[in-house]
Order: structure tokens, then sequence, then C-alpha cells
């Protein structure tokens, strides 16, 4: 078999193995970083919506009104209003994906017992409630130590969003904005700029009824905040998801891969309190790990999702990733009787099979460069030659054509 550069000479030849074979050279790029969390789960921007003081309107107007639209929502529980009295209908929430956290058992100033006694309270109502997040009673941001000894993020109020690739100052103290002139159209402008600016911004709001005060909004007008939201296609979420997942992204993202694999990528958890499961969406990249990867967590798959991302748990704090093998994406009688073989091994490729005849050949990235192309014709010897620069460690697309037209496309394994 021998391969015929129209445009570049051909730099070595030696003998590779008896049989059709040829070994081609591999140029590689920098690496980037191997893992990448997609913002946001996905979305151009996130929401959190957080009520306070377990009021007794929310259980009737507002959680219904949520419900009808998907929307799952924080509550700051505290000793007052319809809590403990309401409790069944309390766990009912939590059971249905709402949050419940701790916003003290008084309503004080946070002072290590108020706080560790509300957080075993509600952690005790059903094994679906964390309660690991906590916001500050009056908007008093005070006793940060003992909310930190029971919560991986604390919710102060101010008129913040928060971007994505910056983390907060503070995580006992991530802002949300307070509704205080009974009207949602401060809520609707910050859904707006968390939509506009990618990045992610909560309300904070009281009762959820008829004649609302000023910290309280009435069901026709939180509806239009959670509406914003949805209409914006924002992420929406509770505060400790949306939390869990932004915290997690700065561990994950600077998380190391070594050597050829198969990788044991390893981190460890940014907060004691983190919550039991953080769902994250992440990219691997396919100059360290090649474009073919198979990816478990603790013995299970994880399946790929459409849009090439691995939704794993963070909190299992390990991820196993090996490479997937070469796959024929589309093939022809003439190649399929042929049995074409690409075998991608260190900086040498080897095509076996092909039967003999003239070729003409080109490879690209799975994002469509043309990174090299030429003819071969196959008559029995072997040669080795470099193909043209730049080729990239990940996996490769090599599409060979027959002089009777026929094609076959073949994913090219990662370079090891
Ligand atoms: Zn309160």
């Amino acid at each position: 078999m021998r391969w015929i550069y129209p445009h570049k000479s051909v730099k070595s030849r030696k003998v590779f193995q008896a049989g059709s074979l040829i070994a081609l050279s591999f140029a590689s790029l920098t690496q980037a970083g191997p893992v990448t969390t997609v913002p946001w789960d996905g979305h151009t921007g996130a929401f959190s919506f957080t009520y306070d003081d377990a009021r007794n309107t929310q259980i009737p107007n507002l959680i219904p009104q949520a419900d009808g639209l998907g929307i799952k929502v924080t509550f700051f529980i505290t000793n007052m209003y319809s809590f403990p009295s309401a409790k069944a209908d309390w766990i009912k929430a939590a059971k249905n994906g709402h949050e419940l956290a701790n916003h003290t058992s008084d309503h004080g100033s946070p002072s290590g017992s108020n706080v560790s006694s509300m957080a075993s309270t509600l952690r005790a109502l059903d094994p679906s409630v964390d309660a690991v997040t906590f916001a500050y009673p009056n908007c008093s941001v005070a006793g940060t130590s003992s909310v930190s000894a029971e919560s991986f993020m604390g919710r102060g109020c101010g008129q913040a969003t928060y971007a994505w690739d910056k983390a907060p100052g503070d995580w006992m103290n991530v802002q949300g904005l307070i509704i205080n002139s009974g009207a949602p159209t401060p809520g609707v402008n910050l859904v707006n700029s968390a939509k506009s600016a990618n990045s992610w911004g909560l309300t904070i709001v009281h009762d959820v009824g008829p004649n609302p005060d000023q910290y309280s909004l009435t069901a026709a007008d939180n509806k239009k905040m959670l509406d914003a939201a949805v209409a914006a296609k924002v992420w929406i979420a509770p505060y400790a998801t949306v939390g869990a997942y932004y915290r997690a992204h700065f561990v994950m993202d600077a998380v190391t891969a070594s050597g050829s694999g198969p990788w044991k990528l390893t981190w460890t958890s940014p907060h004691p309190k983190m919550p039991k499961v953080v769902k994250l969406r992440v990219k691997l990249a396919a100059a360290t790990f090649g474009d073919a990867v198979e990816v478990s967590q603790g013995g299970t798959k994880v399946s790929q999702e459409s849009d090439g991302s691995f939704v794993i748990d963070f909190m299992k704090l390990s991820l196993d990733v090996q490479k997937g093998g070469s796959s024929i994406l589309d093939d022809s009688k003439f190649f399929k009787a042929a049995k074409v073989q690409i075998v991608r091994a260190g900086s040498q490729l080897q095509v076996a099979g092909l039967p003999e005849g003239s070729y003409s050949y080109s490879f690209r990235t799975l994002s469509g460069q043309e990174v090299g192309n030429g003819t071969v014709r196959a008559q029995g010897a072997v040669e080795s030659a470099q193909v043209p620069a730049p080729l990239h460690r990940g996996g490769l697309l090599m599409v060979i054509r027959s002089s009777e037209a026929a094609t076959i496309s073949v994913q090219v394994p990662p370079s090891i």
C-alpha cells in the first residue's frame, strides 16, 4: 500500500509490518482543562425564588402556583406561622422537590443553638430534607460560624447577581433581593438581569396572598415573577440546588487528569454540609480523553447526554473515565466486505484491510475542520509517513473514498 501526498513530501518510509498496514504520525496540540461544568445546567442564567418564615399563605397559595409551572422554590423555615403546625404539608412539599431550609428556630440572631436545633428539626422531617442552607432573620448577617457549621451557604439581602466564573466573596452571605414595595417589578427586573448577564439571581418574599405588606405579593403578582423566569428560560431551581451546582463547579473545573487512561478523577467536597447529591452536568475534554469515552461512578455507567455532556453526582467525589473504541459511522457494502480497520497507537495510525485500488482520504476533527488529506494506492506494500499537521490528540474522522466513489467514514480513536 502506498500513500501519495500531492502537496507535501513524504518524510519517512519504513516497513511497518507485512500485510496492508499504514502507519501515520500525529502532531499534538496543548491540552485544555479536562473537565468543564456546563454553566447553570445548560441555561443562560439561573434564578431561585425564596420565601421566608413559613407564612400561612405559602402552602395554600404559592405551592400550587409553583407546582403548576413546574417550578421548585425554597422555603426558609422557622417556628412561626404554619410550622410546625402544618408539618405534614411541609413534608409533602419537600418530597415534591421544594427546598426546606433553615431560618433559625426562633427567628433570632444566629447564635449556634437556634441554628443547629432548626437544622435537626428539619432533617428529622424526611430523608428528602437536607436543610443545608440558611437565611439570616431580618437580613442581619451575624453568627456566620454557627451558620457555616450547619450550612454550605447563607442568604443575606442585597440586589446582587452572581457570575458563573467568579465565586461569591462570602458563601455565608450570598444575597437575594428582598421585595420591599409589595410589587413584582423589581423581581421581574432581576430575572431579566440574570438572563442578560448569564448570572444567578434570587428573590425573597414573605406572604403570597391578598392584602400584601411591603415584603409580600399577591398571588397574581408573584406569578408575574415566576412567569418572567419561565419566559426567560433561565435555570429555575431552589437556592441549595443552584448554589451547590455553582459552588461545586469551582472544584470540578480544577480537577486534573494525567496519564493515558483509564483515569480515576478525584476531588474533595468544598464544604462538609453540601447536599447529599449534587448533580453536575460536565463535559470531558477531547484533547485529554478523546471523543469516545466511557464514564462511570462507583461502577455505575453514566450515559452521555445528547449535547455530549455527562450528568454526574459531584458528591460521589470521583469519576472513572476510559477511552471508547473506534466506530465506523458510515459504511458502504464495498468497505463492509473489506473489514477496514483503523488503529491509533501512540503517534501511529494503522489502516488495515483496504482492497487493492486507489483511494483519496481526508481527516477532519469532529467539529468539522479538515486537518489533512491525500491519496493512497493500496497495492500490498506498506509505508509510513506524516500526515499534514496539525492534528489534535482527540478523536478524528477519516473519510476514505475509493476510485469507484464508495466512501467510508471512520472515527479514529484518540491518540494515547
Ligand atoms: Zn424571616
